[in-house]
């Protein structure tokens, strides 16, 4: 059932079992998954199907460090949460790209702080295979043999240390449609948008969550008092509203001094340019173009590395996708010829393996390296000293480039081209930075057995605290370098299932 909490009136108080806060693929699946258990469940949303620039300016705060799109831009309110920003497209529709962790993410790297999961990825399989199922993909498979298909072949000439696997693709509404629908229809979980939880007060001791305080702008202030609490509303928010909560007392989860730290972006590298020795490697290419399997999956092949080169902890994570170069005179045409002409000419979207003459068009290849981020203690989210609209501090984000990873981004580089060189030659920018703006927002209130090393245990709840729980990216300790929503819905399938066990 969905409310509207501009309907509300001042002072109003709404009890339930179980309050979730955010209503974005974390809060969504979570909330759907407990449809129909023996809980009443109410699932706070900021925003609505619609939300209006008073609502989304509740998403300011300040930013310092590298250059970076901040906060602001880089995530949404509403009814399915940050999905109304993604820029990709399958079959003519809004869509993600998804994958999930490799295994070697979740183990302890030799030389890598901070690095290994408290479970495996074993552990996580079936709420992958759930995971699926509910973003309307194919079967949990992202390996190379299974989607091998004549005609799309990988590469068999790269080294013994990159593997080809695939990324697949679904759309937003196949995600965030039959969420909404099986919410309306559930007895037990209230969706109640325009309503944003501005403060949380906990117990005299510290251990439990008694009562929310809700806001709209220009609208009611009234309260939740729920007997367990589930932050779900985004990495930066999720530390955000521990560090509000903390606000004359202790900061719940925060006996290891990480609330807000250990944020992770998949910073986006281009220095790596592939030139084929032969124009037939553009049709010889056609796994990594993107493509519809005979099953109706969608697919984009690209380039892992093997499970040893990422165990030996000397390189970042990566994924690497082939995105074909114009050539300089139809790019050079492109920038000169205003809109309608350019229109007509070849571009370097999807569907570049199946050109004619694909060498008079392309001149080649970047390798676009999508990379891991390690988490440091120093990329992290603070209050701010500015306010919204609320009366509520935002949140200010220092986010950096730091000097080792980017020692590990030089070696996965060179790795990369020694293992191309048979295709074609590749060249290196040595100078070049990645771009940081991946909008892929994790690790603010990791995840660890021991809290004197993490915010929360394996099940997501805040270390000292009784009935506090985090979904989301920000459990994430390690963040590989695969898109998030994947493992996001995984976790909130677990997390979903220890709280019914619980109801
Ligand atoms: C341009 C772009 C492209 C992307 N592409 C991909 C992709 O291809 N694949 C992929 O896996 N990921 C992609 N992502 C990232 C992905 O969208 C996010 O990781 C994902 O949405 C996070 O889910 P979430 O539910 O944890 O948080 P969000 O989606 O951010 O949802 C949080 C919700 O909580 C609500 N909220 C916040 N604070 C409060 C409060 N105090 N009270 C009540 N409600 C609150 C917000 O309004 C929001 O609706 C992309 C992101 C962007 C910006």
């Amino acid at each position: 059932m969905e409310l509207d909490a501009r309907g509300f009136t001042d002072g109003t108080t709404l009890d339930t079992d179980l309050c979730i806060v955010g209503a974005g693929p974390a809060g969504l699946v979570l909330s759907a998954e407990l449809v129909d258990a023996q809980c009443d469940v109410l699932v706070l949303e900021s925003g609505s199907a619609r939300s209006g620039p008073e609502i989304l300016a509740l998403n300011d705060g300040d930013l310092s460090g590298d250059d970076y799109n901040g906060v602001g831009r880089t995530r949404h309110r509403g009814v399915g949460g940050t999905s109304a920003l993604w820029n990709s497209v399958v079959g003519g529709r809004t869509a993600a790209k998804y994958a999930p962790l490799d295994p070697g993410d979740f183990e302890e790297r030799p030389g890598y702080d901070h690095s290994g999961w408290p479970f495996g990825i074993a552990e996580l399989r079936e709420d992958y295979a759930r995971a699926q199922r509910i973003c309307g993909l194919g079967q949990f498979a992202y390996d190379a043999a299974t989607w091998t298909s004549a005609g799309h072949e990988p590469w068999a000439a790269s080294g013994p240390a990159l593997v080809s696997r695939v990324y697949q693709g679904g759309t937003r509404a196949a995600l965030v449609e039959p969420l909404r629908a099986s919410i309306a229809r559930a007895t037990n979980v209230r969706l109640c948008t325009h309503a944003t939880a501005v403060a949380m007060r906990p117990d005299a001791a510290n251990r439990r969550i008694v009562e929310l305080s809700i806001a709209t702008p220009g609208g009611p202030r009234w309260s939740v008092r729920a007997k367990r609490v589930v932050l779900a509303a985004g990495a930066v928010e999720n530390a955000r509203m521990l560090l509000l909560a903390g606000d004359g007392s202790a900061v719940p989860g925060n006996g290891s001094g990480w609330v807000g730290c250990g944020f992770m972006e998949h910073p986006r590298d281009r220095a790596l340019v592939l030139r084929p020795h032969a124009s037939g490697v553009y049709a010889q290419s056609s796994f990594y173009d993107q493509r519809k399997a005979a099953d109706g999956t969608w697919l984009i092949g690209r380039l892992a590395l093997s499970d040893e080169v990422l165990a030996s902890g000397r390189v970042l994570n990566a994924s690497g996708t082939l995105i074909p170069r114009l050539g300089s005179a139809i790019r050079r045409a492109r920038e000169v010829i205003p809109g309608f002409a350019a229109r007509w000419m070849p571009t370097e979207a999807h569907g570049w393996s199946s050109r004619r003459n694909p060498a008079r068009v392309f001149d080649g290849f970047t390798v676009l390296l999508n990379v891991e981020q390690s988490p440091h203690a120093e990329n992290r989210v603070t209050l701010s000293a500015r306010r919204d609209s609320l009366g509520v501090p935002l949140p200010s984000l220092h986010w950096r480039w730091r000097a080792d990873d980017h020692e590990r981004l030089k070696r996965l580089r060179a790795i990369v081209a020694t293992e191309l060189a048979a295709i074609g030659e590749v060249t290196i920018d040595v100078e070049s930075r990645p771009d940081p703006n991946a909008n892929h927002h994790a690790g603010t209130t990791r995840m660890h057995d021991d809290p004197a090393h993490g915010v929360t245990d394996r099940d997501g709840r805040v270390h000292g605290t009784e009935n506090l729980y985090i979904a989301g990216a920000s459990t994430f300790p390690t963040a590989g370098f695969a898109n998030p929503v994947l493992t996001i819905v995984a976790l909130a399938v677990r997390l979903a299932r220890h709280l019914r066990s619980e109801c």
